[in-house]
């Protein structure tokens, strides 16, 4: 058997979705599990209406309409006739979604995220399997909150593999002997007092790598809108190259970085099964694409990942005394303790200096605890440039025009810290 990845773009619209069935027809010929995302953009969108609803910013029940719309005009594009079960099936996801932005909020921001912006993978899941069903391919639709369980860190659910491993084995696998594909919905996951979770954006990677590894698949193909894995973001680079072989080991190093072709957590279950990995384009399903498997080879060809949007944090004790370990141990619990992930860190002898994403409420929260103890400092609008297999060329050409706050260097590494010139220092 083997785990197929469909993401939001493979599905963000009807012509996308009759591409997957054309794409499951040609290519399915063992049992397979189907993994899918939220259609389109549609994860933001559903961000967008938790913090309306949560810090009253916004209209929720435009925003709310527009999910409904989004979801309902595609499906009036693949099932013409309007009493099609599929419509109850959505409708019956809407009442509950607006049942919930009736109530106050009344548990933290994560845990409402996760019951509200999961419910894009429950719809796009509805739609697929029951448009699939309707042209001939049968499948069965199952919930992954039943199967992937996890604990209760919202937005970052931590999967007892144990516990899920068992679930998948006796509720999933069984299921395979009866239907060829099983649809099931990436990024969530349930708690064992039945709440939804999240694994994490863009993690339907990381549950095809989950389901892969407790049903030992065969293999597993995401499929995307680029041609497998490039040395570089084409929303960034011209001229990028496709990979056609990377070991797991490179591919960790890769996504660590914030290449954001897979999903950083996907990559470790498939190398403890030795279960490789194709990454593929949905636009071209006959091409080779990129193979991930077990090897010594090094990637040779220069890569770069480019991530914009950071925040480069200076920490400082308040009287200027030098950074010492109980200081880092602090520094980090706060870190952790909002959930903000380090993309880079450096330190000198009095400060020590952080880049992370910009996300807004969380840095606002970890400023004010990091504020009761030290200095900080901040530019916002920064870059990071990570190079892999950098040359000293490459570094002055990718830097030409900007202003470097910090540059780091290993031997296959170089990291820098930039900021546009015209933006000023
Ligand atoms: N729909 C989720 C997201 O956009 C998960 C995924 O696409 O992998 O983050
Ligand atoms: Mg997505």
């Amino acid at each position: 058997m083997q785990v197929f990845k469909f993401g939001g773009a493979s599905v963000k619209d009807s012509e996308a979705v009759r591409n997957v069935l054309s794409i499951l027809k040609s290519q399915v010929k063992e049992p397979t599990v189907v993994v899918v995302s939220a259609m389109g953009k549609i994860t933001n969108k559903l961000e967008e209406l938790v913090k309306a609803y949560f810090y009253k910013e916004g209209d929720v029940q435009s925003i709310f309409e527009e999910v409904k719309s989004f979801h309902l005009n595609i499906a009036e594009q693949l099932f013409p006739n309007v009493a099609d079960p599929v419509y109850s099936e959505l409708n019956n996801v809407f009442v509950e979604m607006q049942w919930a932005l009736e109530e106050e909020p009344a548990y933290s921001y994560d845990h409402h995220y996760d019951q509200l912006v999961s419910q894009g993978e429950v719809l796009s899941t509805k739609i697929i399997s029951a448009f699939l069903e309707s042209s001939g391919l049968r499948n069965k639709w199952m919930d992954a909150r039943g199967l992937i369980q996890t604990d209760n860190t919202y937005r970052e659910g931590k999967v007892d593999y144990a516990l899920s491993e068992d679930l998948v084995q006796k509720e999933l696998l069984p299921v395979l002997k009866t239907h060829q594909l099983v649809l099931i919905q990436g990024f969530i996951g349930g708690t064992s007092e039945n709440f939804t979770t999240t694994l994490g954006r863009e993690g339907s990677d990381y549950t095809a790598a989950l389901l892969a590894y407790f049903t030992n698949a065969r293999q597993v193909i995401i499929w995307k809108d680029v041609a497998g894995v490039l040395n570089a973001d084409p929303k960034y680079f011209r001229n990028t190259k496709k990979i056609d072989e990377l070991s797991y080991h490179d591919a960790i190093e890769l996504t660590y970085f914030g290449a954001s072709v897979i999903h950083p957590k996907t990559i470790k279950p498939l190398q403890n099964k030795g279960i490789p990995l194709i990454v593929k384009s949905f636009l071209d399903p006959n091409a080779i694409g990129t193979s991930i498997h077990e090897g010594d080879q090094r990637l040779q060809m220069a890569s770069y990942i480019f991530k914009d949007k950071q925040i480069l944090l200076s920490i400082q004790a308040k009287d200027f005394s030098f950074i010492a370990e109980d200081n880092l141990s602090e520094i980090f619990n706060l870190f952790s303790k909002h959930g903000v992930r380090v993309n880079m860190m450096q330190n000198s002898a009095i400060s020590f200096s952080v880049c992370v994403d910009d996300e807004q409420h969380k840095i606002q929260n970890l400023l004010s605890d990091l504020q009761n103890h030290f200095r900080v400092l901040y530019n916002s609008n920064v870059q990071l440039m990570t190079i892999r297999n950098y040359d000293q060329d490459i570094v002055n050409k990718l830097s030409q025009n900007k202003i470097i706050l910090i540059e780091q260097r290993s031997r296959n590494t170089c990291q820098l810290v930039m900021k546009s010139e015209e933006a000023g220092g």
